[in-house]
């Protein structure tokens, strides 16, 4: 690749690459441990049947039906009333905030982020050709909101992420904070904040989306790669004032949803309230991982999410390794001291505490 002629900025970078190994336990990719209930299957099959019968002729480019479901979904779930016209979707969430970066981010502009975060973040901008601004974090993770303010009135960005629950850490960030963002990055110069709530369905506390009232540069981003327990759909979607949604048009490729891929979601979202079911269980065992990994005397960042941040480790890389030589794959994000656990199953939350135990009286 070095005798390529690539971009400057993305001359000796590497890919995103979480590892994708056999192992009996994987529990690095927050993904939902629960495959999709058999009857969800059978439905998802019939309607990809219909679709079949119409792939020699191009998906619906606006996607009206799904995303006129998806603001069903947020309206009954989210505390705010969203229709068709609020709603955009693309392949994953990671494709919405391409398009937000492409549309609102490029050459000569900047995204900032308060790290650690999310890391497709900063790639998606690095892609755009965007430039990254990393704003700060308390030791804690926290966001402190007057450092952030700052960082926003100082920088002036074009894009401002804000990702609560916050991927890799999973603590939430309060509506005031969002709010106090918003207003910083309004006065600094007209931008556009993004919430990412890719986690928000397993948090303790309310999505966000009431903020879009009166906000009309604020997007709140939305996946069904967690909750939903679809990451292989690969369906993320977001919700913003009209004027937002007829933006990102501008750069979204013609016929970027399959035919086949909307009606899969849309079968989903047909069996939301089972789907949900499963999230109830998760954040039931996210809890317990919180409370036995304190009791055998780790430290746990406070979780919203299907996953936990937990250390600290002199070499969080050397226990990643040790806790995987046991069979079970976690994740080390790169946040010095702290590695990242999903919520599985029961069976695989064991397999994992009795992973971590291990190491513990290995230790003593
Ligand atoms: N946002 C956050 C905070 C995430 O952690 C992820 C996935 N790990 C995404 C967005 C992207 O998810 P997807 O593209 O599967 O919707």
């Amino acid at each position: 690749m070095d005798d390529l002629p690539v971009r400057d900025e993305l001359r000796g970078k590497s890919p995103y690459g979480a590892p994708q190994l056999d192992v009996p336990v994987r529990l690095n990719t927050n993904e939902n441990p629960y495959p999709l209930p058999e009857p969800l299957v059978e439905r998802i099959a019939e309607r990809v049947r219909e679709a079949a019968r119409d792939l020699n002729r191009y998906p619906d480019r606006d996607a009206v039906e799904l995303r006129t479901r998806l603001a069903e979904y947020l309206t009954r779930t989210g505390g705010h009333e969203v229709t068709l016209t609020n709603v955009w979707a693309a392949n994953g969430s990671n494709e919405v905030i391409q398009q937000l970066l492409q549309t609102f981010g490029g050459p000569g502009r900047t995204a900032i982020g308060f790290e650690p975060s999310y890391s497709m973040h900063a790639l998606i901008a690095r892609g755009t050709g965007t430039g990254w601004i990393s704003g700060p974090r308390r030791d804690d993770f926290t966001i402190d909101t007057e450092a952030a303010v700052a960082a926003v009135a100082e920088h002036a960005p074009d894009v401002v992420f804000i990702t609560t629950p916050n991927n890799p850490t999973g603590n939430a960030v309060s509506a005031d904070t969002v709010v106090s963002l918003y207003d910083a990055a309004q006065a600094a110069k007209p931008s556009v904040v993004v919430v990412d709530e890719a986690y928000v369905e397993f948090s303790h506390g309310e999505s966000l989306l009431p903020l879009l009232a009166g906000r009309p540069h604020l997007v709140v981003s939305r996946t069904m790669s967690k909750a939903f327990g679809a990451a292989g759909l690969r369906l993320g979607y977001l919700a913003a004032h009209p004027a937002v949604v007829d933006a990102v048009q501008l750069v979204r490729l013609p016929y970027h949803l399959s035919a086949v891929t909307q009606a899969t979601a849309l079968a989903a979202l047909e069996h939301t309230d089972t789907l949900l079911g499963y999230v109830e269980r998760l954040k039931a065992e996210r809890d317990r991982l919180v409370g036995e990994l304190r009791a055998l005397g780790y430290e746990v960042t406070e979780s919203d999410a299907n996953f936990v941040q937990f250390g600290r480790f002199a070499d969080a890389h050397g226990t990643w390794r040790k806790i995987l030589d046991r069979g079970v794959l976690v994740r080390d994000n790169g946040v010095p001291g702290w590695l990242r656990v999903t919520a599985g199953t029961p069976a695989e939350n064991d397999a994992f505490l009795d992973a971590v135990r291990a190491l513990k009286k290995e230790q003593d």
